[in-house]
């Protein structure tokens, strides 16, 4: 890596640093982008030579090569399916490099499923540095388009998840519940420019309510302090204000008396807050006033006016969300600032404040060896496309590819499941816009149903209606956010033969029998779905609209009208646009929501 990147002053083409600490990471973005090619060609090296001994790279004959052209020639591209055998040899406790020869820390559980469980992520101690380092790099960048952030606080509204362990006893949780657990976090060195207003205590704390609460009523006591409100993804922001809409009245009771409700049990939790709180009926009236209009139209800047930015991902899945932030924020800037992910943490945008369709995140060459998948205009694989990758440094822009990565964990040339966009470069290095998730047709929040999922939920749940002589003929879905939280709605058009079936029951369906539908639905969805009804609550019952006969007959006949091909027309699996949700809308003869909740347990199954 010859090439210096020139700076002078802590000034970088990324803009004047706030301060030399800054100046210096700033000067790292500048290095590792200017010389993307370079350090990806090192990674790759660094890599495969560590492993080499690892029974994976032996199994493919690497015989110890490191350079690209040998790995391209020898290593497939792989999905989890392909590496499963050897992630349960693992979880199963064989200590074998089988695929890192660093030993295999804890499992990452993926919100990708596979089977209806978490893929499983092997991962290594070291890996918490990397994920560090893109971390440390967030606030220079932020400080280049908002001043001032050391004079304040961050409402950040960060939550860990249950874990559980493999049958060898390493633990298996969710990236970021390692990451807050994490000393990295706990011992984070004090950095003006990233004060939280949640104690470590309630963050860390694995009952939901209470560690919503604790957050929410500190953010309220050091409301004026506040200069941003995030969480890392919209949903989690939007559960906040549910939140704060279901419980400001106990919130402003602990306030004005100075006590903490008997709600919260969690001695560490009770011990963190109670220093903060006193008695401030003033603050309790405040949010009193505030909360009790039933308006809450510009809530955020309202309770926490010295807002400058919300910080949460609005990209990709979580799009969505956009209108009603907006709604809640009075339209602040919304920051989405790093692309990451359990397998690996990507990159960052280098223009934090730029609006939600611009958003492109910079691929950091350091993090992993980067590799990707032509696709056509159509979204689909070009000609010989598994065997032709391109290497990060040779994107094109406008063209989309499939993300394939290599990691330091032991993942080689991994398809992650993510269809990025070139929108341009910084430097030499790639900026990508994040464009969709392959085969996800359903998400509220890091739920991800696929087509396959959702057949096999309403084809057990039809099931339940067949004693009526009735069967599911169409069916379509929509992930409805028009209330917080969001959830499943199934349109589903029945046919029902009208002679009496063997049992002799007639042909009405009875209504709990299609709520129970729902439920049944609800049972045969993957984990994380269950998981985020059960535990989280951040997803709705699933709701069942019947539509009359033929509706989907005209569902048909509006997207010809529109253009589409009679030979090739297929009923969308899932819709979003707003005049097909309308068309369904206006001929649902009955609605059905699910009457209980489906079973989960943090425990997994395989
Ligand atoms: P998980 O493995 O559960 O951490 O989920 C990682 C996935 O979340 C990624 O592969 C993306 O599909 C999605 N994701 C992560 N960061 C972003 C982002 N900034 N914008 C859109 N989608 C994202």
């Amino acid at each position: 890596m010859a090439v210096k990147p020139k700076v002078t002053n802590g000034s970088t083409t990324l803009g004047p640093a706030a301060n030399e600490k800054d100046a210096e990471k700033l000067r790292f973005i500048e290095e590792m982008t200017m010389n993307t090619d370079a350090v990806q060609e090192r990674v790759l090296a660094e890599i495969l030579s560590r492993n080499a001994e690892t029974e994976y790279l032996k199994r493919y004959k690497l015989d110890g090569a490191t350079d690209r052209e040998t790995f391209k020639a020898k290593l497939p591209v792989v999905t989890y399916e392909d590496l499963q055998p050897d992630i349960q040899r693992i979880a199963n406790g064989d200590r074998s490099p089988i695929l890192s020869s660093h030993p295999i820390s804890e499992f990452l559980t993926s919100s990708g499923t596979s089977a209806g469980e978490r893929k499983l992520m092997p991962t290594i101690r070291e890996e918490l540095d990397r994920r560090q380092l893109l971390y440390s790099l967030l606030t220079p960048v932020m400080n280049l388009y908002v001043p001032g952030l050391d004079k304040g606080k961050g409402l950040y509204f960060l939550f860990i998840k249950s874990e559980s362990k493999t049958p060898s006893g390493l633990p298996a949780r969710p990236v970021l519940t390692s990451y807050y657990k994490s000393e990295h976090f706990k011992s984070r060195p004090y950095d003006p420019f990233n004060v939280y207003t949640s104690p470590n205590e309630a963050i860390l704390c694995t009952d939901s309510f209470q560690s919503m609460y604790a957050q929410m009523l500190c953010g309220l006591l050091q409301r004026l302090d506040v200069l941003r409100v995030g969480a890392v993804f919209a949903s989690g922001l939007l559960r906040a204000i549910r939140f704060l809409q279901l419980n400001w009245e106990q919130l402003a009771a602990d306030i004005s008396s100075g006590t903490l409700t008997k709600q919260i049990t969690d001695p560490a939790i009770r011990e963190a807050v109670t220093q903060q709180l006193r008695p401030d009926p003033e603050l309790a009236r405040f949010i009193t006033k505030e909360c009790s209009k039933g308006d809450w139209a510009c809530i955020i800047t309202r309770i926490w006016p010295n807002t400058k930015y919300l910080d949460v991902i609005v990209t990709g899945a979580m799009a969505q969300y956009i209108p009603t932030l907006e709604y809640y924020s009075g339209g602040l800037p919304m920051a989405c600032t790093m692309y990451a992910s359990s397998e690996c943490y990507f990159g960052l945008n280098l223009r934090p404040m730029c609006s939600p369709s611009e958003v492109s995140y910079t691929i950091m060459p350091m993090m992993g060896y980067f590799e990707f998948i032509p696709l056509d205009a159509d979204g689909t694989m070009c000609n010989g496309a598994q065997t032709q990758l391109v290497d990060l440094a040779h994107v094109e822009v406008g063209k989309e590819y499939e993300l394939v990565i290599t990691t330091y964990s032991g993942l080689n040339r991994y398809r992650v499941g993510d269809i990025l966009r070139v929108t341009g470069f910084h430097n030499c290095a790639p900026q990508f816009q994040f464009i969709r998730r392959k085969n996800v047709l359903l998400s509220i929040e890091s739920d991800k149903t696929d087509e396959a999922e959702l057949q096999k939920a309403v084809t057990n749940a039809s099931e339940l209606i067949k004693s009526y002589n009735a069967t599911v003929v169409e069916y379509t879905s929509h992930a409805s956010t028009k209330s917080i939280p969001g959830h499943y709605v199934i349109y589903w058009e029945l046919l029902i033969k009208k002679d009496k079936t063997k049992n002799g029951k007639s042909g009405t369906i009875p209504t709990e029998l299609l709520d129970e539908c729902c439920l049944e639905m609800e049972e045969s969805l993957n984990t994380v779905y269950r998981q985020s009804r059960v535990a989280d609550c951040s997803i709705g019952p699933l709701e069942i609209r019947v539509v009359r006969p033929g509706t989907f007959e005209e569902l048909m006949d509006y997207a010809i009208s529109r253009g589409a091909s009679i030979n090739q027309y297929k009923v969308p699996r899932c819709v979003n646009f707003p005049p097909i949700l309308e068309l369904l809308d206006s001929r649902v003869v009955s609605t059905h929501f699910s009457p209980g909740l489906p079973k989960w347990t943090p425990t997994r199954s395989n």
